[in-house]
């Protein structure tokens, strides 16, 4: 945890004023930007009667679309609308964890705490126990080291 530069202050601007702009009840609620060294990509969530789209999913997909091979902060900001209030910074959802996770480890997240104080986070601490698709050894391992006590269904005695 670190605090925020003001290169990532610009950036939670940049993602502010981006969904000001661009807000859109039940459409666009949520805005991302990501930074790669000096450029930025900014994007909206995607809401649908089906499933969303993440601001940030979009964000860092812009980026590596583009061609960047390598993120170095992302941020998401929410905002409801409402004339009295500016967006606010909000932490990644758990599939967005995920991704940044996969596609950028190092990069840090700009959150704010309980207080509303801003901070920074590595992506790859945000996902203390992330999916990995070789988990399934794991998995494997614990029924060995508990074969003693299942049993597979074809051993199973039917009456
Ligand atoms: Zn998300």
């Amino acid at each position: 945890m670190a605090s925020v530069s003001n290169s990532d202050r610009r950036l939670i601007k940049r993602a502010s004023d981006f969904l000001l702009e661009r807000y859109e009840p039940k459409r666009h609620h949520a805005a991302a930007a990501v930074r790669c060294g000096k450029r930025s990509y900014l994007s909206l969530h995607l809401d649908t009667s089906g499933f969303d789209v993440c601001a940030e999913a979009s964000a860092v997909a812009k980026a590596i679309v583009a061609g960047e091979e390598r993120i170095d902060a992302v941020v998401a900001v929410l905002w409801d609308g409402s004339k009295g209030c500016l967006p606010a910074v909000v932490p990644p959802c758990g599939d967005c964890r995920q991704l940044l996770l996969e596609y950028a480890p190092s990069a840090d997240v700009l959150l704010c705490d309980e207080e509303g104080e801003l901070l920074s986070v590595k992506a790859e601490e945000l996902l203390p126990y992330p999916y990995r698709s070789q988990g399934s050894f794991k998995l494997l391992d614990f029924a060995k080291a508990h074969e003693s006590r299942v049993k597979h269904p074809k051993e199973r005695r039917v009456n």
